[in-house]
């Protein structure tokens, strides 16, 4: 991604995207990204159905939608700043956007940062995948309270308040430990791994049910 801003926190963020861009096509050099993996996708999915539910069903419909605000903190886009605007996304415990109104979680991020919450086809989640590395590097030493600061609010600001969390220890792992990018050795919540066979194929394009 680019980013035209002059401050340091924000370009040493980029920088570090780039890093992960490159960790990424490192991995099983030349053919696979990680980020295109059947691990990394099923690690990002899982990620992205347990920020839209706080229970999940056997269907959508049988499933809890996770509110997108709240007035306590308890909520993923609480203090959370739209990359497309700059903006935050929640007014209170309210949306400050209304054609984020019936959205899933997964697909308002998706609405305001699609260039990163997106998967391209052949390249899998690689833009995700590289701004996981880039928070884990980097952005998670700056941001907090400062979203400013970070070169992609929305998601770091989601990885902040505790969501992302499959991909952000893949990512930590990267940063840490790990020298091959693919997926982390450390210890993830059981979920990461939870089967996501029909009708949970198509997230985060699902709108809430
Ligand atoms: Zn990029």
């Amino acid at each position: 991604m680019t980013n035209s801003s002059d401050n340091t926190d924000v370009n040493t963020e980029v920088v570090a995207h780039e890093l992960g861009h490159a960790i990424d096509l490192a991995y099983m050099f030349p053919g696979a990204n990680a980020s295109a993996s059947a691990t990394y996708n099923l690690y990002t999915q899982n990620d992205l159905r347990e920020l839209d539910y706080s229970f999940i069903g056997d269907t959508p419909g049988d499933s809890t939608p996770r509110p997108p605000c709240s007035n306590d903190g308890s909520a993923p886009f609480d203090g959370v700043v739209a990359f497309d605007t700059g903006e935050p996304i929640c007014d209170g415990d309210t949306l400050a956007y209304e054609d984020d109104e019936g959205l899933t979680n997964s697909a308002i991020a998706q609405n305001h940062d699609g260039h990163i919450f997106s998967n391209t086809g052949p390249h899998g989640w690689a833009e995700f995948y590289a701004q996981q590395y880039a928070f884990a590097a980097w952005g998670v030493t700056i941001n907090i309270g400062t979203p400013a600061n970070a070169s992609d609010p929305t998601l770091d600001g989601l990885v902040n308040n505790g969501y992302l969390t499959c991909t952000d220890v893949w990512a930590s792992d990267i940063n840490l430990t790990n020298t091959t990018g693919g997926p982390p050795t450390s210890t993830v919540p059981a979920y990461c791994s939870n089967s996501l066979a029909d009708p949970w194929t198509c997230l985060p394009f699902q709108p809430l049910p």
